[in-house]
């Protein structure tokens, strides 16, 4: 049977660690590795970070996260109804970035693609973004 987890958190920097910690707990009833965990919890923080940074542009909104649990496999999604993304192909390129004055590295979507097993990104301008994200555990 699925078992489910649906989180809306408000889009503040605060809220990135909960959001990370409380997958992470919700994940642990699969007995991942510390390395599974670390994995999956850098892959939440990178995607709500660009949640709150990009969509809402430090702006107010609601950043809604859910987490599925089948068999060994967690499906976590991302959501914002934020600015959207222009071009998906070309922001999850390595390196690029629209915020490089602000530290920001452009290698979000380059550590979700890689600690996760598969990523996809549905955006739209105006409407939102929404990140799908897929792990097995113990493979
Ligand atoms: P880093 O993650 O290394 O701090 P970054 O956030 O700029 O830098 P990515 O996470 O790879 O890099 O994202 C690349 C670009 O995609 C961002 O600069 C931004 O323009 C766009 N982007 C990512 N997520 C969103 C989002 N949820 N809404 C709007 N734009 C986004
Ligand atoms: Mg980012």
């Amino acid at each position: 049977m699925k078992k489910r987890m649906y989180l809306e958190i408000d889009s503040i920097s605060e809220n990135e660690n909960f959001a990370r910690v409380t997958v992470a707990a919700f994940v642990s009833r699969l007995n991942p590795t510390l390395e599974e965990i670390a994995d999956i919890k850098t892959a939440v923080s990178e995607a709500v970070t660009n949640a709150i940074v990009h969509g809402y542009d430090g702006k107010e909104g609601i950043v809604y996260i859910t987490c599925e649990i089948e068999e060994n496999e967690v499906h976590i999604t991302i959501e914002d109804k934020g600015i959207g993304i222009e071009n998906v192909d070309k922001a999850r390129e390595p390196l690029y970035t629209t915020k490089p004055d602000d530290e920001r590295s452009g290698m979000g979507f380059v550590f979700m693609e890689v600690f996760m097993d598969s990523l996809t990104v549905e955006s739209k301008i105006s409407e939102g973004t929404i990140i799908r994200m897929s792990k097995k555990i113990g493979e």
